[in-house]
């Protein structure tokens, strides 16, 4: 089983074309990473996986699910931290997490619960409270992260989730998300600039 397929992909923004004939998969439960320099379409190839621009040529599966046909069964599947940070910076950690709990429709007792779950995980129980302000770099993509799974995508994509980050937290992150994959079965597609 894919956890995603993209297949012939291609994308202009008017004249300039931003990516062609892209194809390839990520199998479920596992790490992909997708390495190339700024401008190389990373963030155009995200914004198509999660349907903020429409496809203009290409396929792509999520799950099994046609992005263009089955949108909402794919998109289920989908669990996205965006390039740039989309916290509130002054509503608390746990907050944020409500908030976006309640976008997907979550009853408030089973948000607690996979809140309670999720930040745990990201061993940001003991600041749910503080204003996200307050968080570092790391800390502050680990609360995305945690907001990113909280109604239980296959497929986790991470935009240049580690750029802006200092070396030692760059490898923690790695190590977490890496982590995740193994112990969750998640499947995770990792875009960055940074070779390591
Ligand atoms: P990356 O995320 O790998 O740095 P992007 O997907 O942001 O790359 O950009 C790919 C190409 O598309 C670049 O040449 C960029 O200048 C161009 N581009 C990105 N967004 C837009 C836009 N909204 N309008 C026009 N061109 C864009
Ligand atoms: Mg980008």
């Amino acid at each position: 089983m894919n956890a995603l397929e993209v297949s012939n992909l291609a994308f202009a923004y008017g004249a300039r074309q931003a990516l062609q004939d892209l194809s390839f998969r990520v199998e479920a439960g596992s790490f992909a990473a997708l390495l190339g320099p700024n401008g190389a379409g990373k963030s155009t190839l995200i914004a198509l996986l999660t349907r903020l621009y429409d496809l203009q040529q290409g396929d792509i599966r999520v799950m099994g699910n046609s992005l263009g046909q089955q949108p909402r069964q794919a998109l289920r599947q989908l669990g996205v931290v965006f390039q740039q940070s989309t916290l509130d910076l002054d509503l608390s950690v746990e907050q944020n997490l409500r908030y976006h709990a309640a976008l997907h429709g979550l009853a408030k007792t089973q948000a607690k619960v996979r809140i309670d779950e999720e930040l745990t995980r990201q061993q940001l129980d003991e600041r749910r409270h503080e204003k996200v302000r307050a968080l570092n770099g790391g800390h502050r993509r680990r609360v995305e992260i945690a907001r990113a799974l909280l109604h239980r995508p296959r497929l986790l994509l991470l935009d240049e989730a580690s750029a802006g980050l200092d070396p030692a937290s760059r490898l923690a992150l790695n190590r977490h998300v890496r982590q995740l994959c193994r112990d969750q079965g998640l499947a995770v597609l990792w875009t960055t600039h940074l070779l390591d």
